[in-house]
């Protein structure tokens, strides 16, 4: 029999002495000089009522049964991030909506005082966005297309009227709102369109090209050039360090540029540590509440020490794992990293 939901909330608080831990608001001036670990990518499921074209996570059978992660386990993680250091929870999936416990879960990092992130296809948004409204700091919807049809075949259903709704309603309840706009060399074009919609709407988009970790081809360098040309555009967000990174063929084994288990934390709904990372886990860590004490033993670093090292990692570009702070390494990458954390805050307070 289920528990009453009172007795499972508070199960956590018996190993975990709440009060010791610090609370605090995110400072992005001081945080620019984080101490690691900073961000923790969260799949809080990976079901899917979309079938997005370059993804993988509707197709694999193998994440199908992979049950939701449970709110239990969460809480005891989040505590244990907190201890950590983390900052920045992005919770994520598959529609992470989709985990029934979500809502309480962001109420739950907020309290913590994490900056939250939601990153959903905007279809079951608006039956939560009155929950929600006040436990997540930064709203993200994918949004690559203004056309109906397109949209359809992109994503595999007929969801873009749901999208419109969802940002209507996020810019009524005041949310802070940041449209996703993947880019690839067969929607490029559609760049202009999201760029002036943007503008119109007063919401923010954060353009970037399309990972290839599901083995789709990457975005041909003309295009690239052609996203870095929006990033004076007001209410447009682009990484000039990561379309740099991109250009230059991605990380090299040899020099890798990738955080995995060292700035970013990857955790699945089924309470495991992906190792190295989601895209390329070779193995999965039960965490078992023990984040903390993982975290700082030394198996740990033997297994995220080839993290940006394997084989597999040649040329990689997913930037989940990459630029989590300007002031994380000083190279070749920087000012342009420094110079795009800037127009990110600009455009945080213009909208
Ligand atoms: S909404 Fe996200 S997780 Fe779902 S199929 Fe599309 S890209 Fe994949
Ligand atoms: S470089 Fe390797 S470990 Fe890092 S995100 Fe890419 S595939 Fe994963």
């Amino acid at each position: 029999m289920e528990k009453p939901r009172t007795e499972r909330n508070t199960k956590w608080k018996k190993n975990y002495n709440i009060d010791e831990i610090k609370y605090t608001k995110l400072d992005l001036n001081r945080d620019m000089f984080y101490k690691k670990p900073y961000s923790c990518n969260y799949w809080v499921t990976h079901r899917c009522n979309s079938k997005c074209d370059y993804c993988n996570v509707w197709r694999d059978p193998s994440l199908k049964k992979i049950p939701d992660a449970k709110l239990e386990d969460v809480k005891v993680n989040l505590v244990d991030l907190k201890k950590l250091g983390v900052k920045f929870i992005d919770f994520t999936g598959g529609e992470p909506l989709l985990n029934k416990d979500l809502p309480e879960m962001l109420k739950y990092a907020r309290e913590l005082g994490f900056f939250t992130q939601l990153t959903n296809n905007g279809s079951l948004y608006p039956q939560y966005a009155e929950e929600i409204k006040d436990s997540v700091s930064q709203l993200s919807f994918s949004f690559d297309t203004l056309d109906r049809d397109e949209y359809k075949r992109i994503r595999g259903i007929d969801n873009f009227d749901n999208v419109l709704k969802s940002i209507k309603i996020a810019k009524k309840l005041k949310q802070n709102i940041c449209l996703i706009c993947t880019v690839t060399n067969e929607t490029v074009d559609n760049l202009p369109d999201i760029v002036r919609f943007c503008k119109e709407n007063k919401v923010v988009v954060f353009i970037h090209p399309i990972f290839t970790y599901f083995e789709k081809k990457p975005l041909k360098k003309e295009y690239v050039n052609q996203i870095k040309k929006y990033f004076w555009h007001p209410y447009v967000r682009v990484d000039l360090s990561d379309l740099d990174f991109y250009a230059h063929g991605g990380n090299d084994i040899n020099n890798p540029r990738c955080k995995a288990g060292k700035s970013v934390i990857a955790i699945s709904p089924d309470n495991c540590l992906f190792v190295p990372c989601f895209h390329k886990a070779v193995k999965k860590i039960k965490i078992n509440g023990r984040l903390y004490s993982l975290y700082h033993s030394d198996e740990w670093k033997q297994l995220f020490d080839k993290a940006g090292r394997y084989d597999f990692c040649q040329g990689c570009n997913i930037p989940c794992y990459l630029g989590a702070s300007p002031l994380d390494k000083i190279d070749r990458y920087f000012f342009k990293e420094l110079l795009s954390f800037g127009k990110v805050q600009l455009e945080r307070i213009r909208s």
